[in-house]
């Protein structure tokens, strides 16, 4: 299988070597290059400027825009790292959600440093996360070291005239005032290319702009559409057991979608029913449904949707359904025939003219064994074909064993599904017969059709 590393940066060597390393071949995508990406897991089209490139799995390896902790932008001048003052240095997590994981550890690696540099340290945090027995351990080494830890609601920075800074933290009982200081501003990560390609890709976004992986805690690197991952290469720089974990949820991840059943059933929208009122795009997990401003109804999106029905159960409308048709294919009275060659196959030979006389249209599939008719094939078959029969041989007759059960056992799981996602379950029909009864399958045609 190939991937596609879409955005170029130094991390995507190892990714090309741990991916050759598990059979997987990768070609690289510069994102200013990528103009659009059609298909799905297993045959995504990725249109570039230099023509089509294919690829089974998409991986997004550029990165956000980011400075890691650095000094301010102002306060270039004042390096407290290399600079032999002895002004206190301000480390400043100024994020009003939860800071990205990776920049908590940096910052206290950094105040930790200082401090055992006899640095006098501040550590204002507004909310960061502190998850991980790692980031505990610095936290009491930097307490121990003398930093300050300092949380706050509200904070004003002045410049001095020397390109030092003043720093002044308010919570809801007390102010702090530090300076002459030099700062180190920790928020400085932007999303950068990747809202475009977010956008390119479809995928979902966060608040922030960020292509939203984070909340899937169990495979961090998964995004809102199925076979397309993200790796953030900057947090990797900065953490290799994250690109270890990355790298094993892709293709762990991959492997697993790519040997799942088919997506066989998809969300239908009645446009004449639609209110417009975003729940159902708030709801899918694979942002499937997109809004159409300009028609004011929620459009749905076949080759993202898994079929999982989360939205059509929430529809205050009734809008929505679940469906295995593509519009606009095939002819909507006729049927397919799987057919053993051993009875099936042998049976409608002899009904040819029959059929044609009452000008019922079937179309047929010869299989070496009823075992070959999978609920795979049942149901993509139902995406054409008005109806579905499979026709196989009788009970101890199969002269590979157990096919007709087999077949049997196939065609009673497809009608099931068909049940769940509440649609008609006659629509695949079973038949058991010897090559001399093409009367028994006469019979089910015209009534799969009639
Ligand atoms: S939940 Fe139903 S009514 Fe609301 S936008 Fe979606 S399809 Fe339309
Ligand atoms: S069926 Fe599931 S995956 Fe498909 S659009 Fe609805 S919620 Fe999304």
């Amino acid at each position: 299988m190939t991937i596609a590393l879409v955005g170029s940066t130094p991390v995507n060597v190892i990714l090309e070597k741990e991916f050759a390393a598990a059979q997987m071949e990768t070609i690289t995508v510069k994102s200013n290059e990528l103009q659009r990406v059609s298909g799905h897991i297993g045959d995504f089209r990725l249109q570039t400027l230099d023509g089509e490139r294919r690829a089974g799995v998409i991986v997004v390896t550029e990165p956000p825009e980011a400075k890691l902790p650095g000094i301010g932008h102002a306060l270039l001048d004042s390096d407290p790292v290399s600079h032999p003052h002895t002004k206190p240095v301000v480390l400043l997590m100024d994020y009003e959600q939860e800071s990205r994981q990776f920049m908590t550890p940096v910052a206290l690696e950094l105040a930790l440093f200082l401090a055992r540099r006899r640095r006098t340290v501040f550590f204002l945090k507004r909310s960061v996360k502190t998850a991980g027995t790692d980031q505990e351990r610095l936290y009491q080494e930097a307490r121990g070291a003398g930093v300050v830890f300092v949380d706050y609601d509200q904070v004003q920075i002045a410049e001095t005239d020397q390109g030092f800074a003043h720093v002044s933290a308010q919570d809801e009982s007390q102010s702090l005032e530090i300076g002459p200081c030099s700062l180190i501003v920790a928020e400085t990560i932007h999303p950068g290319k990747t809202g475009a390609l977010a956008d390119c890709l479809k995928l979902r976004r966060d608040r922030w702009g960020f292509i939203d992986e984070y909340k899937h805690y169990l495979y961090p690197v998964m995004t809102s559409r199925r076979g397309v991952y993200a790796i953030d290469t900057l947090r990797a720089c900065c953490e290799p057991e994250y690109l270890e974990e990355a790298i094993a949820a892709v293709i762990g991840d991959s492997a697993e979608q790519l040997t799942a059943d088919a997506n066989l059933l998809y969300v239908e929208l009645d446009k004449e029913k639609c209110a417009f009122c975003y729940t159902c795009y708030r709801a899918c997990p694979h942002a499937a449904l997109t809004p159409n401003q300009a028609e004011a109804v929620m459009e749905p999106w076949e080759e993202a949707c898994f079929g999982c029905g989360i939205c059509v159960s929430m529809c205050p409308a009734n809008a929505l359904q679940l469906t295995l048709e593509k519009p606009a294919q095939g002819a909507s009275q006729s049927v397919q025939i799987f057919c053993c060659e051993n009875s099936g196959d042998t049976a409608i030979s002899r009904l040819q003219e029959d059929l044609a006389h009452e000008g019922l249209t079937v179309s047929q599939v010869s299989v070496t064994c009823g075992g070959e008719i999978t609920v795979e094939r049942l149901l993509q078959a139902l995406r054409q074909y008005e109806k579905v029969i499979a026709a196989v041989c009788m009970d101890d007759a199969c002269q590979h064993f157990d096919g007709n059960r087999r077949a049997c056992a196939q065609t009673e799981r497809a009608v099931s599904m068909l049940e769940a996602a509440g649609l008609e379950p006659g629509r695949i029909r079973f038949v058991q017969l010897s090559q001399g009864m093409p009367r028994l399958l006469h019979e089910e045609i015209r009534e799969a059709l009639l």
